[in-house]
């Protein structure tokens, strides 16, 4: 199914007026799939810039409906979250993506995962404890996962996100400010949290080559988070000249369709297997 646009995304989850029966019946096919494990986790790697080693990969879900098609996940996702069914989404996608991890191990892959977190997640008081026992289930050092938080995200509930946000830190897994630069809230959190990683939103990163306000955003959030001793990602990376422009910033990690799209487990598995060994 062709691929819409982010605006085009927008308006289906929200006019609900002209698509509540739709939604509906989405929702309870979600449900549906949640129960029977039928979501995908597609994998996209990240590679560090100057060691051009593949280091890691985000997680992201893919629903195949079976009369639908392709949904993206910018409409199940809030679906989800604003249905009740996000935790038991987050935790899902956690076990699966976990025991993939431990799969690639096993043959000699060691790659970092993020996986990314919704707002419920954090007012989750026993997310912490269930990470844990995943980890623990597939004996994953903590310190290989990294969950992304967006700022929006924290602002919701502050007090409470914090606290969960305090106790995934403590326990060694690394936390990274997803779509960084598109939130409202005041900077204050990036030194009262144990943030790892900054992940500059696609929206300054891909045209940023033709747009030089963006190239300026770009440089200054490399800027801001070297100074505070953060690891930035450039997520939105299409083409090479951006890419290089990237190498110039010294900007730490790229993410993006230059490098690979996001691929189901098999053929990023040979996807990296062709790239790494030969
Ligand atoms: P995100 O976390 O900001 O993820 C990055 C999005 O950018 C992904 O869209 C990815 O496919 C896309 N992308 C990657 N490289 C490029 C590129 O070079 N150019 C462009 N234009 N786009 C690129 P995707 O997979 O459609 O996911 C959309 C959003 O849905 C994600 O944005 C994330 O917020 C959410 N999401 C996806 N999977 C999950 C999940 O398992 N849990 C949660 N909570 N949210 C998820
Ligand atoms: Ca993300
Ligand atoms: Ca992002
Ligand atoms: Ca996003």
């Amino acid at each position: 199914t062709a691929k819409r646009t982010d605006r085009e995304y927008s308006i289906f989850s929200t006019d609900l007026d002209t698509h509540t029966i739709e939604q509906l019946s989405l929702l309870s096919d979600l449900r549906d799939t949640l129960v029977h494990d039928k979501l995908i986790l597609y994998y996209q790697p990240q590679m560090d810039m100057k060691t051009k080693k593949v280091v890691g990969v985000e997680v992201l879900s893919r629903w195949i409906h079976p009369l639908q098609g392709y949904i993206p996940p910018d409409i199940f996702i809030p679906m989800a979250e604003q249905n009740g069914l996000m935790k038991k989404l987050t935790l899902w996608v956690l076990e699966k993506a976990l025991h993939q991890s431990k799969k690639w191990c096993e043959e000699g892959l060691n790659l970092h995962i993020s996986v990314n977190l919704s707002a419920s997640d954090l007012q989750d008081f026993h997310l912490p404890d269930n990470v844990q026992r995943i980890l623990y289930k597939y004996n994953i050092d903590p310190k290989t996962l990294t969950l992304e938080i967006t700022e929006s995200l924290i602002m919701s509930d502050p007090v409470r996100a914090m606290e969960t946000l305090k106790h995934l830190s403590s326990m060694g897994i690394k936390l990274s400010i997803d779509d960084f630069g598109t939130g409202y809230s005041s900077l204050a959190y990036l030194k009262n949290l144990s943030v790892d990683e900054i992940k500059v939103d696609k929206s300054f990163v891909m045209d940023m080559t033709e747009d030089k306000n963006n190239e300026i955003i770009v440089r200054t959030i490399i800027n801001l988070a070297h100074n505070l001793g953060l690891r930035v990602v450039a997520e939105g990376i299409e083409q090479k000249g951006v890419w290089n422009k990237l190498v110039d910033l010294e900007c730490d990690i790229a993410q993006g369709y230059f490098l690979c799209a996001p691929a189901s487990a098999e053929s990023f598995y040979n996807w990296y297997i062709e790239r790494e060994l030969f």
